[in-house]
């Protein structure tokens, strides 16, 4: 479960890490909450904001006004931009990347850095890393701070931070990534951006956590960020026959995604959302062969979706079962064409990216 920016930031706040101040703004025309200069940022749940035009330096009330108009309302890779998080900018002297995450080979924790953070951080190769049993001590701290080459003046704080950010990991997170943590010119660390993947298994241990959660039901997961066919089926059995028969047919499957049968309309327009934010998907398979799940609430979702993702790539759909003929006339209403079999799906998915 993946937190926006400003929640795991906030949750950051409560575990004691420095923050930049911040206000959250989900409409335009109103004052910017800060002094100037301030940065406007996106809040969407993938990374890649700065690079997409979603972070946007700002010195004056002109200036803001014309980001926070620009940016609300509009789609940034693939996502609605609802909210805008404002926060004072901070002069940077370096940008640094340092995360926890889980090593499954290895079955650790590992401390990952790297002393070119930012925006590039993409392409990079060569991470600095720890596998990790316990919190980060003093030793591992200072050869990290060596490495950084930050002043020796920041070595106690990045002990401190890093201390802290293990807590917020081991507390039930399963990825805590700050890009940039930033040295200020005045020689302060700083977590500039924060994400943060929490263990959903484990959220109900915090309570107090009131994060906006994705449809419980709807299973979705990305395995291959440079897959080229995305599909969606009912059941996790059909979901992974869906993939199966999409890499069969010799392309790459991009994720899973099982619409269990409490998912609403909402959590499957979600879910299309998230396939076309996906940068090399040019094809989705829809499978659905209905008990639980209705066939008019999936043609429902695939209008709305049609209706308000631009960038959604064709889809090759396969519907019956439950409600089938109401379905049916829903898509056919809307000049949207099925296909008789998954195989007919497939193969007209693969004939559309080998096209492209
Ligand atoms: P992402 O592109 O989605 O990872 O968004 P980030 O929050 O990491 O911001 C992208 C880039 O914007 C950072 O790597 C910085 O170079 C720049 N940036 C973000 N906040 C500030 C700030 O307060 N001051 C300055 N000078 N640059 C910033
Ligand atoms: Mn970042």
């Amino acid at each position: 479960m993946r937190l926006l920016e400003h929640e795991a930031k906030q949750l950051l706040r409560e575990y004691g890490l420095p923050v930049p101040d911040g206000k959250l703004v989900t409409s335009a025309g109103i004052e910017c909450p800060l002094p100037f200069p301030c940065v406007v940022k996106v809040q969407i749940p993938i990374g890649g904001r700065g690079k997409a035009g979603g972070v946007r330096m700002v010195t004056s009330a002109q200036e803001y006004q014309r980001a926070a108009t620009e940016l609300l309302g509009s789609t940034i890779k693939g996502y609605r931009v609802d909210s805008l998080l404002v926060e004072a900018q901070l002069e940077i002297a370096q940008e640094l990347y340092v995360a926890f995450a889980i090593d499954r080979d290895r079955q650790s924790a590992v401390l990952l850095a790297h002393k070119e953070g930012g925006v590039e951080i993409e392409a990079a190769q060569d991470f600095w890393r720890k596998p990790l049993r316990a919190a980060p001590e003093k030793k591992l701290v200072t050869e990290l701070a060596a490495y950084f080459d930050v002043p020796k003046t920041a070595h106690d704080a990045l002990l401190a931070l890093l201390q802290r950010l293990w807590k917020v990991f081991i507390d039930d997170a399963l990825l805590v990534e700050i890009n940039p943590l930033v040295l200020t010119k005045d020689g302060a660390l700083v977590c500039a951006d924060a994400k943060v993947e929490l263990d959903p298994s484990a959220v109900f241990r915090h309570p107090k956590w009131r994060f906006q959660t994705p449809d419980a039901s709807a299973q979705f997961v990305v395995l291959n960020p440079k897959g080229t066919v995305a599909s969606m089926a009912n059941g996790a059995g059909l979901a992974m026959a869906t993939m199966d028969a999409i890499a069969a047919a010799g392309a790459q499957p991009a994720n899973f995604f099982d619409v269990g049968g409490g998912t609403s309309v909402e959590g499957m327009t979600k879910a299309f959302q998230r396939m076309s934010a996906l940068p090399k998907v040019r094809a989705i398979v829809v499978n659905i062969f209905a008990g639980i799940t209705r066939c008019d609430q999936v043609a429902q979702a695939i209008i709305a979706a049609k209706q308000s993702l631009p960038q959604l790539p064709p889809l090759f759909i396969r519907l019956s079962g439950t409600n089938e003929a109401e379905g049916k006339r829903l898509l056919a209403a809307h000049d949207i064409p099925l296909l008789p079999s998954l195989a007919a799906c497939v193969d007209a998915a693969v004939q559309e990216v080998n096209d492209v």
